[in-house]
């Protein structure tokens, strides 16, 4: 029960990578709000959240600054405060440079990084002035080692690592850790609609010869946030089976 008491916040929180790490902190006694823009899987993942803790859906696209903080303020007004916060929604729209769209572009950069440093904005005060914290923003391993049509999402998870290091300076003073987790291949809707020749050839580059699972993602992500890494800030945290 390392989270007894603290309260998290989980953005895309209501399925794959982000559910799992939400229920992963429930099960370990914190309570457990979720951003999400799917009411359907957010009112799905709020019930399993309270079959073993204290947990709540909101609706909330965090591209938008004013609707994070409205929904932020929602939170600090049911739970009382906000004591680790988990920068996980995200999206892909791939494709080669000479394809891909502004669109696509912006959409990307807007989730991925505007969307974690919407919410780290909204927080900082708050976590600066209760003297204590831990965010933890999930990058990618594509942020780290590129891939081939994807510019938009490397650029995002690349520089979710830059703020990440940036933010762990600014704030350690106050007592709030900011580090990273990038994870490789791991198993959900995201990697699903992958093409199985794509697959194959990723898993002949993974040295445990497996995809990672949610479950892999979120007990890095546990062990960031808990005080078992009380004195790691500014750091990323390679989940990937071996694979770069
Ligand atoms: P999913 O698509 O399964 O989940 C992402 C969640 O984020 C969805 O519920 C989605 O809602 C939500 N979301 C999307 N846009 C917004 C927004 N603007 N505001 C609020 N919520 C939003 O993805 P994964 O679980 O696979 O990925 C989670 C994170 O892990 C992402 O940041 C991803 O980049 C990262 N990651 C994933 C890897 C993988 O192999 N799966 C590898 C490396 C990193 P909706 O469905 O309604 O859009």
């Amino acid at each position: 029960m390392r989270f007894k008491d603290k309260v998290v916040l989980v953005t895309g929180g209501a399925q794959g990578i982000g559910k799992e790490i939400a229920l992963g902190f429930a099960k370990e006694g914190a309570a457990v709000a979720c951003f999400d823009m799917n009411q359907d899987a957010l009112d799905s993942t709020a019930n399993e959240l309270n079959k073993v803790s204290k947990g709540k859906g909101y609706l909330c696209n965090v591209t938008n600054l004013s609707e994070v903080e409205l929904n932020v303020n929602k939170v600090i007004d049911n739970f009382g405060r906000v004591d680790i916060l988990v920068n996980n929604a995200g999206i892909t729209r791939d494709n080669l440079m000479l394809r891909l769209s502004e669109s696509d572009w912006d959409a990307v950069i807007s989730v991925n990084l505007k969307g974690a440093f919407n919410c780290m904005k909204i927080l900082t005060k708050p976590m600066a002035k209760q003297r204590g914290g831990k965010i933890v923003n999930i990058s990618s391993v594509i942020g780290i080692m590129g891939n081939a049509g994807q510019v938009n999402y490397a650029a995002s998870k690349a520089g979710l690592i830059g703020v990440t290091k940036s933010l762990a300076k600014e704030l350690g003073g106050r007592n709030v850790t900011v580090n990273a987790v990038a994870p490789g291949y791991i198993q959900t809707a995201m990697t699903d609609k992958l093409d199985d020749k794509v697959k194959e050839k990723m898993l002949a580059r993974i040295p445990l010869a497996r995809m990672g699972q949610p479950s892999d993602v979120a007990k890095a992500v546990l062990f960031l946030a808990s005080e078992d890494a009380d004195y790691i800030t500014g750091q990323v945290l390679v989940v990937d089976g071996g694979l770069i």
